[in-house]
């Protein structure tokens, strides 16, 4: 049992270096790893104290984006490309790393800074064009914010329009997404200035409409139709799904109840965020009912998330002391994950 729980939820850490602020506030780095790879790190919680925990794989300060793809995504490609629908989270406080871990830097998507999506979408169809005489790609980029859902590669307006989401009645327990855009793709960079297209709306529709883009989660997902054929000449179709999440900001969600008790009062409680977190905890608890219905995130992923799905979550966290209750509450957050 404890088997089949690691290999279909994985979860790892990313400690990002200390920032030119921790560093100049002299804020300690209280958060050690063996080395730029491990499965533990420690957390000193006082002068002569510290707690352990340990996670599927853990990434120290050092470890560069391509560490994390080859360790971490590579192996999850593999199975988008035999059929099944997997998805990766980056889940943490703002500023510890989750845009830097799945995007990157756009501008340069072969540098050492690039993250996950650009160097999925190279090696996707690298993979593709070598051994696959038909396939498709698709794409699509949504954001949720405040429990709504906007379309970030819709071309009709300067903002991201508000979609709706409907349950597939052919397919039972999926959901789809009414008039959300899906773009045919059929190189790595047709998809990167999508992508950028899609982040930069990000960015504007939060401006005017004076929200933080750290509250909304961004879904980018990759659909793979690959034609092959069996040993006796059948045609036989498969399709991958990779969702690529960077989530809300894990601020919002509070530790304590106390803490939650306020952040609800001034209307910051994140339900994808939470339900996110339950849906998880049921999952790896097996239990009966799993509250998919209770978020736009959930519902959107459903068919994503449990049975023969694999997902990943990568915590983020900051090594800095002054960030500590909440790099407590991540790997507190990711360990029950586990
Ligand atoms: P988040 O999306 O969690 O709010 P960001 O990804 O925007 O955080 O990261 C905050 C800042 O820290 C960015 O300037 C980013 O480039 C930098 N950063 C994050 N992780 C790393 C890392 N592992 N190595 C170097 N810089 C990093
Ligand atoms: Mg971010």
């Amino acid at each position: 049992m404890a088997d089949t729980k690691e290999t279909n939820i994985q979860v790892v850490v990313r400690v990002r270096p200390r920032n030119a602020k921790e560093v100049r506030e002299n804020s300690a780095a209280i958060i050690s790893t063996n080395g730029v790879k491990c499965k533990e790190l420690s957390v000193r919680t006082s002068a002569n104290d510290a707690r352990t925990y340990s996670f599927d794989k853990v990434f120290g300060p050092d470890a560069d984006q391509s560490a994390i793809y080859s360790d971490v995504v590579s192996p999850i490609l593999d199975e988008v490309l035999m059929g099944y629908n997997c998805t990766i989270f980056a889940y943490g406080q703002t500023g510890t790393g989750k845009t830097y871990t799945m995007e990157g830097d756009l501008d340069d998507c072969k540098g050492r800074h690039a993250g996950i999506i650009p160097r999925t979408l190279y090696n996707l169809f690298d993979r593709l064009e070598k051994d696959t005489p038909e396939f498709s790609v698709r794409v699509s980029f949504l954001e949720i914010y405040n429990e709504e859902l906007r379309d970030l590669l819709s071309s009709d307006d300067a903002a991201a329009p508000k979609l709706k989401i409907f349950e597939d009645v052919n397919r039972k327990g999926s959901n789809d997404v009414h008039g959300m855009e899906r773009i045919l793709v059929t190189s790595a960079e047709d998809v990167i200035s999508v992508l950028q297209k899609g982040s930069f709306k990000r960015q504007i529709a939060a401006t005017k409409m004076n929200e933080a883009s750290s509250r909304s989660h961004c879904i980018f997902t990759i659909t793979v139709h690959i034609k092959d054929t069996t040993a006796d000449g059948e045609d036989l179709l498969k399709i991958g799904k990779l969702n690529l999440v960077d989530l809300a900001g894990s601020e919002n969600v509070g530790r304590s109840g106390a803490e939650r008790g306020r952040a609800k009062e001034a209307g910051m409680i994140n339900q994808s965020l939470l339900t996110l977190g339950r849906v998880i905890n049921s999952l790896v608890e097996k239990s009966i009912h799993i509250p998919y219905r209770e978020s736009k995130l959930t519902r959107l992923l459903q068919d994503s998330l449990g049975g023969k799905t694999k997902t990943c979550i990568i915590a983020a966290v900051s090594p800095a002391k002054i960030n500590f209750e909440e790099s407590l509450s991540t790997l507190d957050y990711a360990h029950r994950a586990k």
